[in-house]
């Protein structure tokens, strides 16, 4: 099933719902719409639903189902995450994490850092990678946790996080992954992993948007965020979102059966599609390593090019991408995570990120290496700052005009 007219080259921002996971739904929100917490029998069978998915989330984790708590979105498993660690070890007054992170992780530590933490960013190479020994060293008697993600959004450069799991416990600290990123496209097994906690969001998995889940490893300490009635035994005040949770469920599953196709079918598609316009495009690079990255994850730099340029002529034919600025009124801020890997504003502004998904084809790779050239050398042609303004005044591109509006960011 595909969005008419639309190719959509942006699935680590946001993913289409699976038809399979829309009809696992549809009950929940029309005939089965009872509380899991009443006494009747329309309670219970919300309630059983909600267990059939914390089952099925636990076997895309490899986890006991116990370990699962369900939560509204991958900024409140971070957030949940990083306050928890410092709140059961009031001692310990130190994070550690990564320049690269999401804004869930970075702008959450920016705030607890105003209330008083030490917060630690560690650098990272310039093919996105961080230094182990150097991670090592930075972990303080005072570190309540060690948080860094899995794979980064912009770039889908992969850390070590089994390795790193496997320091924090050499050093009793708690270790947390942002795996957002992951699930679909590389097999998940916490137990293996050694994390201590981990966060998903649904919608980056063919679920909707509005669910997510924080993995808590079995016996671990942990503070509840949002505090209520006795939901999620305890752990996360708020009545369920049946309906959400019954599609991270049935998403979990599609992820697992999907993995390998992610891994083939998508991987060689987005390779062809890298390979292409590196190869037939003059002035471009791609930034992070080429391996161990993510199969479906592309972030390509074009030289002497504004990279809001190609975002609006690509929107005005169907194609989505994003690109590596964060807009504010009059102003292109370039992407934290290149900059972090030494990208100057420029080329960190020419960027454009492409991530593939299950509902691509190798169609849609031809529409976008057909057209790709003639933008990039139409724009060079041009002054770039003369196109943005120009295309902003279009009404095709009101969207985007209200990207532009207010501060968005890569997700
Ligand atoms: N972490 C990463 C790596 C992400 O890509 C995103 C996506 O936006 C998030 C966290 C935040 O997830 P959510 O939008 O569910 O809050």
């Amino acid at each position: 099933m595909k969005s008419h007219g639309i190719r959509y080259f942006d699935n680590n921002a946001t993913t289409q719902v699976a038809p399979e996971v829309f009809e696992a739904m549809t009950p929940f929100l029309t005939s089965q719409w009872g509380n899991p917490s009443s006494a009747y029998s329309l309670g219970h069978d919300a309630a059983e639903a909600v267990n059939v998915a914390r089952e099925r989330a636990a076997a895309l984790l490899n986890s006991d189902p116990r370990e699962v708590v369900f939560t509204s979105c991958g900024t409140e498993g971070n957030n949940t995450a990083l306050r928890s660690a410092l709140e059961v070890s009031p001692g310990k007054r130190h994070i550690l994490t990564t320049s690269v992170e999401h804004s869930a992780t970075i702008k959450y530590c920016q705030y607890l850092q105003r209330s008083g933490f030490e917060i630690t960013l560690l650098p990272v190479e310039s093919d996105g990678s961080i230094d182990l020994h150097l991670l090592e060293k930075s972990i303080r008697p005072d570190t309540a946790l060690v948080s860094v993600m899995w794979a980064n959004n912009e770039t889908g450069v992969l850390f070590p996080i089994e390795e790193i799991a496997a320091i924090c416990r050499s050093r009793e600290v708690l270790f947390h992954t942002d795996a957002v990123q992951i699930p679909g496209k590389l097999k998940i097994d916490v137990k293996s992993l050694g994390v201590d906690f981990l966060s998903l969001s649904a919608h980056k998995f063919h679920a909707p948007k509005g669910i997510g889940l924080l993995y808590i490893k079995r016996l671990s300490r942990f503070q509840p965020y949002v505090i209520g009635g006795q939901q999620e035994r305890g752990l996360r005040g708020g009545t369920e979102n049946v309906p959400g949770i019954v599609g991270l469920g049935r998403a979990a599953e599609l992820a697992v059966a999907n993995l390998d196709v992610e891994d083939r079918r998508v991987r060689a598609m987005r390779d062809r599609l890298e390979n292409t316009i590196l190869r037939t495009i003059p002035g471009t690079t791609r930034s992070g390593a080429r391996e161990p990255r993510l199969p479906n994850t592309s972030n390509i730099a074009f030289d002497s090019v504004e990279a809001e340029g190609i975002l609006l002529k690509l929107d005005q034919i169907g194609i989505c991408v994003s690109s590596g600025s964060a807009c504010t009124t009059g102003s292109l801020e370039p992407s934290h995570v290149l900059t972090a890997m030494g990208l100057n504003a420029a080329r960190a502004r020419g960027s454009i990120r492409f991530s593939l998904g299950v509902y691509n084809t190798d169609d849609d790779v031809d529409y976008v290496l057909k057209h790709l050239n003639p933008i990039i050398a139409e724009l060079r042609a041009e002054s770039p700052r003369a196109e943005i303004r120009s295309e902003s005044q279009h009404p095709s591109s009101k969207t985007r005009q209200r990207q532009r509006e207010h501060q968005v960011s890569v997700d």
